[in-house]
């Protein structure tokens, strides 16, 4: 499967080395039935270029589905954990263990909010003290936090959740211009505001239509945001249960017919490749090649 969309003509002059920035989607499954049978998968998503390599929301999965794609999590430079439910923080430790080879060495960054750090007054934090002394730099987000991983800005953002402190982010990625995500939320006035601006918007659509549920959203309200946002292409992803019953890509397409804006329903092991155009691609099962490949990565 190949699909391309070209990039708007002008809104990025001054961009050089296009087409090396890659979005890998270790999951697409969210809420606590899709994650306790796997209905859909719950890994997160691997953000990588040249200088990049992040993983966004390590739930259940992200280290065995990050081995299976062939991307090497020891390579892993940073975590970012949008919120403390399970499908977002589960498999932080064990990335921070990848992370820091094993606990030998003091490497790399978390971003993540309080109560993933510290914990609350109902929970305990969700990284341990242990692991978190090997990490090289701790940062605790709020909406409209600003840090750096590598050559890229990362904002964090507004979000309306069952967890108050949840937050999405917006990259700013020099060679290739802004990726939105919302993380998990639902509508509020003024979320456009957030993403304007952003190449490629990924939004957490959990239910489907007719179904709305507190904290999350609808096809009916991603079309708000996608209609006010007007990405080059819209990328709907945290399928729940009885979304994946309804079927995400007839669900999905609503939004493009609504809106204009292409966009699509992610699946398990879909690439992303971002470059002057946007390709979509398929991870295949296993891709670890020889070691010796295995080990570049
Ligand atoms: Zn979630
Ligand atoms: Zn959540």
């Amino acid at each position: 499967m190949l699909i391309v969309i070209q990039h708007k003509q002008g809104t990025l002059s001054s961009v050089k080395n296009m087409d090396n920035v890659e979005l890998v989607f270790l999951g697409t499954g969210g809420g606590r039935f899709a994650t306790i049978t796997q209905k859909r998968r719950t890994g997160g998503i691997r953000l990588i270029s040249k200088t990049l390599n992040i993983h966004v929301d390590p739930g259940p999965g992200a280290l065995i589905y990050s081995l299976e794609a062939g991307l090497n999590p020891q390579k892993i430079k940073a975590v970012l954990i949008s919120h403390r439910h399970p499908d977002h923080y589960s498999n932080a430790e064990i990335l921070v263990e990848a992370m820091t080879k094993g606990m030998l060495k003091k490497r790399g960054i978390v971003a993540a909010p309080s109560n993933i750090l510290l914990g609350n007054k109902e929970t305990g934090p969700a990284i341990s003290t242990y692991h978190q002394q090997m990490i090289e730099q701790t940062i605790t987000l709020k909406p409209g936090s600003n840090f750096e991983v590598g050559n890229t800005n990362i904002v964090s953002t507004q979000t309306r959740h069952t967890d108050p402190e949840t937050v999405g982010f917006r990259f700013q990625i020099p060679e290739i211009g802004d990726i939105g995500y919302t993380a998990d939320t639902e509508y509020f006035e003024g979320i456009e505001n957030e993403y304007k601006g952003v190449r490629i918007l990924i939004i957490s659509v959990m239910r489907p239509l007719g179904s709305p549920w507190t904290g999350h959203m609808t096809p009916k309200e991603a079309i708000k945001i996608v209609d006010a946002v007007k990405p080059e292409m819209a990328v709907a992803t945290h399928f729940g249960m009885k979304m994946i019953y309804s079927g995400p890509n007839y669900e999905i397409k609503h939004i493009e017919e609504k809106t204009g804006v292409p966009t699509i329903a992610a699946f398990d092991g879909m690439r992303l490749r971002i470059g002057e155009k946007i390709r979509i691609g398929k991870t295949k099962r296993n891709n670890q090649g020889s070691m010796e490949d295995f080990v570049k990565r």
